[in-house]
């Protein structure tokens, strides 16, 4: 059976390029970036390059660019190297937990915290956010598109709001590197994470950009790598790769980008058009090109994730496995949705790489399989 993916908001495959370019830096190319001997040089030339790569897909400056080992590891570099016991933040019931855990510590370690809700559609507002500023209000940290539902946050105004405010922006866009354009400059924020496995480069890799002159304290402790940000020998091959990948798709973005966006516009309205009783969260505000979450009236989404993969379909469910037992999603939840209506939703989420003839081939496969589990309940 030729399967179908379309969990790329969970991770995507490498791509052959991405793949070459990585290759050498575990064999014949394998020095460590930090000696000084020319296996060293060349490792730390290809990390500077790297660097230069990632930069660009943001428009940032080289220098502004730490690499981490995960979009984790720099939600969480932002929150802790930004805050201070007694400092307020501000984030949102939608962030990944990523940011929302690591907020929940920093609450722990004596930070004042603020969780705002968005509205129906999944927007978090500035006016929300502007109600929630204190005068000790140090960081807002708002993710740029949400991670299930794909909807874009209006990260440029709450980021001119903190300005006048003198609060410090973070922004998560994990799902947004090399989905979207993204130029620091115009959304005017002070920090952004990204993640090199959801544009097509493999896990464990990560950056924060921190705007030039914004101070952040580390960590990690250790040796004095990626100029004393973040200590610890440095992912060269990942970090190849991940320079590799922002390339590809700061290209893509330009050239490409619109072939998707069609694709998926396409998928949405015959996904709404063929299967009744069918509703996509978020679905009048602006989203993310390649993801839908949707749910379908009187479906169990987990029985509908099973049914797909059965039928070759990989997609994702809006609950997590929480210690056994199946939780419904916190965003969904938060966008008011009740805990039914959350438990019948999916996300399908495509890449570049999806073809039309997968799409077709999902919808068939979706509306016959929606139509035999509601036949069945
Ligand atoms: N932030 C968002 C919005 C994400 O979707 C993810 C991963 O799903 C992360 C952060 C975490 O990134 P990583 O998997 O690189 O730790």
């Amino acid at each position: 059976m030729r399967r179908i993916y379309l969990d790329n908001n969970a991770t995507t495959p490498a791509l052959p390029q991405v793949v070459a370019a990585m290759q050498p830096w575990w064999t014949e190319r394998f020095g460590n970036a930090s000696a000084v001997h020319s296996h060293g040089r060349d490792a730390r030339e290809a990390v500077d390059h790297a660097r230069e790569q990632v930069a660009a897909l943001i428009g940032a400056r080289p220098n502004e660019v730490t690499f981490t080992g995960s979009g984790t590891e720099a939600d969480n570099q932002a929150i802790f190297g930004a805050l201070s016991a007694g400092d307020h933040l501000i984030t949102s019931s939608i962030e990944h937990h990523a940011v929302l855990h690591a907020a929940q510590e920093a609450e722990r370690r004596g930070a004042e915290l603020t969780v705002v809700d968005p509205d129906r559609d999944g927007v978090v507002s500035v006016d929300v956010i502007r109600s929630a500023l204190r005068p000790n209000t140090k960081l807002i940290s708002l993710m740029l598109a949400n991670n299930e539902t794909g909807v874009l946050q209006p990260v440029q105004q709450v980021s001119a709001l903190a300005r006048e405010h003198g609060a410090l922006v973070h922004t998560d866009a994990v799902q947004c590197g090399g989905k979207l354009a993204i130029r620091v400059c115009d959304l005017g924020c002070d920090l952004l994470s990204l993640s090199a496995h959801k544009m097509h480069a493999p896990q464990g890799v990560g950056a924060l950009w921190v705007r030039r002159g914004v101070p952040i304290r580390p960590l990690l402790f250790g040796g004095p790598h990626e100029r004393q940000r973040r200590a610890g020998t440095e992912n060269v091959p990942g970090i190849v790769a991940f320079g590799e990948a922002a390339a590809l798709a700061s290209t893509w973005v330009q050239e490409r980008s619109a072939e998707l966006r069609d694709k998926h516009q396409h998928f949405e309205d015959e996904l709404l058009r063929r299967i009744a009783g069918a509703s996509i969260q978020g679905g009048q505000v602006a989203r993310l090109p390649n993801t839908t979450s949707v749910r379908f009236d009187g479906i169990d989404a987990e029985a509908l994730v099973i049914a797909m993969d059965l039928r070759g379909v990989s997609l994702s469910g809006g609950s997590a496995c929480t210690s056994g037992a199946v939780e419904p999603s916190h965003v969904l939840r938060a966008m008011g949705l009740s805990d039914a209506e959350a438990r019948s939703a999916v996300r399908i989420s495509m890449s570049r790489l999806t073809t039309a003839e997968e799409v077709e081939e999902t919808l068939e496969v979706l509306v016959e399989t929606v139509e035999r589990l509601r036949r069945m309940a």
